[in-house]
């Protein structure tokens, strides 16, 4: 490949014109030349998803650049943040605010709108909505109320971080931050402890130590890889574990966005304790510990049997004397 052809993150390149889509869409099923214009009256709008760049403007799709351009209406998270993209790829589309504070009374609105036949597109500040940020209420009230939703996919810091991050991948689950309150935060995190998937976390520079602490405090040491200004001119992946990133931010402030890639628990490891926590109890409780689970007698003693790497007739004539 020419070097040319290569590109850097933070790289802005403008894409090249493309055929294909853009002009023909398929819309519900339909081939539709653009949104269906002209018959807006006899149907419903439709609410689009369009991600947009983590830091690469050469990451905007051209189908996202298509669908902002031919919407009635773009509602974004910061209109002030998202009118530097809209300028930049010549969308001249009206837009309004979604945020945080607005979601419940906003969606609504929205949903009037697409109700009437305006067809909207939802952006955010960064990446693909409804991930870590309110689009999910739109998206809930679209389909209460029968209005079609549908999503262009593009980047994704949660799935850009862990393709880069040498974990597994085959198994992850996806936890966006922490909660701020308290005792919802020990909550996730004991949770966490015991994840045996790849975990991926979302956190903001002034808060990443504390979050850093708090991890080691209760999953202990684990690998975890730091993937910070993805699609950026200072893109970092750096490998480590919990231990050493503790140490390095002891005398480097951190800087940019962060998503933190942790291990699972390992299999073996859960297995080691679940036994030991097996051997510290008597058959009765043991037995009792499946039951309470909604377990019959012999689905008890079936499970009991294979915890204990023992037969089931050993198990039932222990608990039948005989
Ligand atoms: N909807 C977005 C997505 O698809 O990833 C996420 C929005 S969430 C409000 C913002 C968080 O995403 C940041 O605090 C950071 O953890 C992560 N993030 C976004 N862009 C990033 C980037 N370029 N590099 C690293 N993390 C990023």
């Amino acid at each position: 490949m020419e070097d040319k052809e290569t590109q850097n993150p933070g790289d802005v390149r403008k894409p090249r014109k493309l055929e294909g889509p853009g002009t023909a869409w398929k819309l519900n099923g339909r081939e539709e030349d653009g949104f269906g214009k002209g018959g807006k009256t006899e149907m419903t709008g439709t609410l689009y998803l369009c991600a947009t760049p983590i830091g690469n403007l050469g990451d905007m799709t051209p189908r996202a650049v298509e669908t902002l351009k031919q919407a009635d209406l773009i509602a974004a998270e910061d209109t002030r943040n998202s009118i530097k993209l809209l300028h930049f790829f010549e969308i001249h589309t009206p837009m309004t605010s979604y945020h945080e504070y607005n979601k419940v009374e906003k969606a609504r609105q929205l949903v009037d709108r697409m109700l009437e036949g305006q067809n909207v597109a939802l952006i955010t500040d960064a990446g693909t909505p409804a991930i870590s940020d309110p689009g999910e209420v739109l998206v809930r009230m679209c389909q209460e109320n029968g209005v079609p939703v549908t999503s262009l996919p593009g980047p994704c810091a949660c799935i850009t971080a862990l393709t880069l991050s040498g974990l597994s991948t085959r198994r992850f689950c996806f936890e966006g931050f922490l909660p701020s309150e308290k005792r919802e935060k020990k909550a996730v995190l004991e949770e966490l402890a015991r994840e045996t998937r790849t975990i991926v976390l979302y956190e903001a520079p002034h808060r990443l130590v504390r979050t850093l602490e708090e991890l080691h405090e209760c999953l202990g040491n684990r690998r975890v890889t730091l993937c910070r200004e993805l699609t950026k001119k200072f893109e970092t992946v750096l490998p480590t574990t919990l231990e050493e990133a503790l140490q390095r931010y002891s005398t480097e402030e951190p800087k940019g966005e962060y998503v933190l890639v942790l291990e699972g628990k390992s299999l073996r490891q859960k297995r080691q304790e679940e036994i030991a926590s097996w051997e510290a109890m008597s058959l009765e409780e043991h037995m009792a510990y499946y039951q309470e689970q909604g377990m019959d007698q012999k689905d008890a003693m079936k499970a009991v049997a294979r915890d204990r790497g023992v037969g089931k007739r050993e198990i039932y004539q222990q608990i039948h004397g005989n």
